[in-house]
């Protein structure tokens, strides 16, 4: 359905995301230069995007929903026999090492601190929370009592106070306003608590999935769910472009600090160059481990895919490319390409899930807020997880971000600021996407030699044409 969803639209809309993000840049430096506006004028200003950010918002919920215990409960039916869980092992271990390698550049990096604060050391502003603390609170949060609460939860610690506040009573915005000075585990200022509802929904899909003929009904339920909040999600993406012009826009009027640039440049490079390594040596790596033939002359056979993707930053709009490479250039058997391939196109996003842990981390150093390592596991489980619930369509990686942010109580507005290099970052990314689904794909042919020695055996299919 992803996919449907999908073609069609993307070259318009990818052109006008380009066009959208250079006219805002320029909006915004002539705005800056020759208009004057008051603190209310720039706010009008920010109007549109501002509203482009709720909508991203509004959406999380029947997204998270919907998308996980539909794809859950599809897994259990369509991943039949050794060959799909192959490919999904593969799809889980190489999105965490992405993540992980992403974690880890962005920590040493650090894009997002200033040059100034590095030296400061924080130790006293942070209250006395141990490691222990952190990763119970995240088991916590993983289990919430009462899943309405958690659709808008505040607090899920049970230290609820600090310095004499009881911050169960105390609105979202105030409380995130003491996260950012304070380090409260288990906080969660934009309301959601989205790691308690994605293992629910992980959990009810399993059953559904398991039940047959009853949990039927509930799965074509969730089913039109998700297809109905893809729609809405189309329909956001339609209005992205304006959205974007003028949060770009507005954005830029209101820098004060120019060093903002110099972070954003080495938040590209961050991203670029996890990218990089994942797709030159990581991926190469397990291939050769596993399939030990050259992986360059693997991904030279993929170029034309490759190129596709960097054009339209569309791993499902690339999958014919991706087909004809694979099948043509590097062999690899139909019966393993027709399952590997679309399936990988929507759930496996190794360039995804590492550009959303990198930005995730730069918008807390950018805000000064740090991260225990409850919130960095977090990051990661969430990364992983909103990378598989990314359509392969441009910018979906940018929606679920959301998710990302809300589940460690960052501000979601921030999002804003990796807005405007996105055009750019999506390409490399979904180039990234697409690799990693080839590779898998050649990973998973080797691993069931002798399945499919076996199939041919039984069966009178004609190899070169299965289908
Ligand atoms: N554009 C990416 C893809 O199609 C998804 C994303 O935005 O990260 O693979």
């Amino acid at each position: 359905k992803k996919l449907q969803f999908v073609s069609g639209e993307h070259e318009l809309s990818d052109k006008l995301r380009s066009y959208s993000d250079v006219s805002g840049i320029s909006l915004g430096i002539v705005v800056r230069e020759y208009v004057s506006l008051s603190h209310l004028h720039k706010q009008y200003f920010g109007f549109p995007g501002e509203i482009l950010m709720r909508m991203l918002k509004l959406v999380i919920l029947p997204l998270i929903i919907s998308s996980m215990i539909t794809g859950v409960a599809a897994l259990d039916s369509e991943v039949s026999g050794k060959i799909g869980l192959r490919a999904v092992i593969y799809y889980f271990s190489t999105t965490i090492i992405a993540v992980i390698l992403g974690i880890i550049l962005v920590m040493t990096i650090k894009p997002g601190v200033s040059q100034e604060a590095e030296n400061i050391d924080r130790a006293g502003t942070t209250p006395n929370v141990t490691t222990v603390d952190t990763l119970l609170d995240l088991l916590r949060n993983m289990f919430p009592e009462n899943l309405v609460q958690a659709c808008f939860q505040q607090v899920t610690s049970d230290r609820k106070t600090l310095e004499g506040f009881d911050l169960s009573v105390m609105g979202g915005l105030s409380f995130q306003n003491i996260t950012r000075e304070y380090k409260i585990v288990g906080a969660y200022s934009d309301g959601i608590n989205v790691l308690g509802l994605i293992v629910f929904c992980v959990a009810f899909g399993l059953v559904i999935g398991k039940m047959g003929d009853k949990g039927r009904i509930l799965l074509e339920f969730f089913d039109a769910l998700n297809e109905a909040t893809m729609k809405l999600v189309q329909i956001i993406m339609c209005y992205m472009p304006f959205g974007i012009l003028f949060l770009i826009a507005a954005k830029i009027i209101e820098v004060e600090d120019w060093e903002i640039f110099r972070k954003m440049g080495l938040y590209m490079v961050t991203v670029l160059s996890g990218l990089a390594i994942h797709s030159i040596i990581c991926l190469p790596f397990i291939f050769f481990i596993i399939v030990r033939k050259n992986p360059y002359t693997f991904t030279l056979g993929m170029a034309q895919a490759l190129v596709t993707a960097l054009m339209i930053s569309s791993s499902s709009a690339t999958l014919p490319v991706t087909f004809r490479c694979a099948e043509e250039n590097n062999r690899i058997d139909k019966r393993i390409t027709r399952f590997v391939l679309p399936v990988g196109a929507t759930i496996n996003m190794d360039g995804t899930a590492l550009y959303e842990a990198v930005a995730a981390i730069f918008i807390a150093q950018l805000n000064d807020y740090p991260l225990d390592v409850g919130q960095i596991v977090t990051i990661s489980i969430t990364a992983t997880v909103a990378s598989i619930g990314a359509a392969g369509v441009p910018n979906a990686g940018l929606v679920t971000m959301v998710i990302v942010l809300t589940a460690v109580g960052l501000p979601a507005s921030d999002v804003t600021l990796i807005v405007a290099v996105d055009w750019l970052l999506d390409r490399f990314r979904t180039m990234v996407n697409v690799l990693g689904d080839a590779y898998g794909a050649g990973i998973v042919q080797k691993l069931s030699k002798r399945e499919l020695e076996r199939m041919d055996l039984i069966s009178d299919v004609d190899v070169a044409n299965p289908f």
